[in-house]
């Protein structure tokens, strides 16, 4: 992966972290897999987490929330699929984590240290350094040590759709209609709703 796109994603993320370097890898595996950064739309990534690596997928994939072709499952996975439209090829790529070194005591025990403030300055460092450690091997282990490919049936998921919005009766605002509540004959956005059922 090219640095001004290691940056980018860094930047939009916040920081660099080993989740943040997983979804790296397999954002440029997806593509080995869709075909270089397919049109909007054109692929859909259903994530079986939602840690850092979500927004390295989002980011170099083009798949997003907001166009609806990136979707969550609550899984809690370090898996990830994707499906091109076109041809149905879809795949399911998931972590050798076994390959991985886990965060070691040492680390764990810093960790514990910093969330209750009694770290040292060199303690935070050190912390730091094996995380970034940790990252670097990530970002530079052959793809096929680091992940693997299945293939998996595609299930398509519709198209984004175009709702209409309608007034709440209570608040006034537009809310998708898909999303309002009707209550003795009366329309309601989940808020509103939500409020008059707790009365
Ligand atoms: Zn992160
Ligand atoms: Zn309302």
């Amino acid at each position: 992966m090219q640095n001004e796109i290691l940056l980018a994603v860094k930047n939009f993320h916040g920081h660099m972290c080993p989740g943040l370097a997983i979804g790296i890898r397999v954002a440029e595996k997806a593509l080995i897999e869709m075909g270089d950064r397919p049109g909007d739309e054109e692929v859909v990534a259903i994530v079986e987490t939602d840690n850092c690596a979500v927004d390295a997928i989002q980011f170099i994939t083009g798949c997003t929330f907001g166009k609806g072709n990136l979707i969550h499952l609550d899984y809690g996975k370090n898996a990830f699929r994707f499906i091109r439209r076109r041809d149905a090829k879809a795949v399911r790529i998931i972590v050798k984590s076994e390959n991985l070194r886990r965060s070691n005591e040492n680390e764990t025990a810093l960790n514990r240290k910093i969330r209750e403030g009694i770290a040292t300055k060199d303690e935070r460092k050190k912390l730091n350094d094996l995380r970034e450690q940790r990252t670097n091997e990530i970002l530079t282990m052959p793809l096929d040590e680091l992940l693997v490919v299945q293939n998996i049936s595609p299930d398509i998921p519709h198209r984004a759709r175009i709702f209409n919005s309608v007034a709440c009766d209570r608040c006034g605002e537009k809310t998708m209609e898909t999303r309002l509540r009707i209550l003795e004959g009366k329309l309601y956005c989940p808020e509103c709703f939500d409020a008059l059922m707790k009365k």
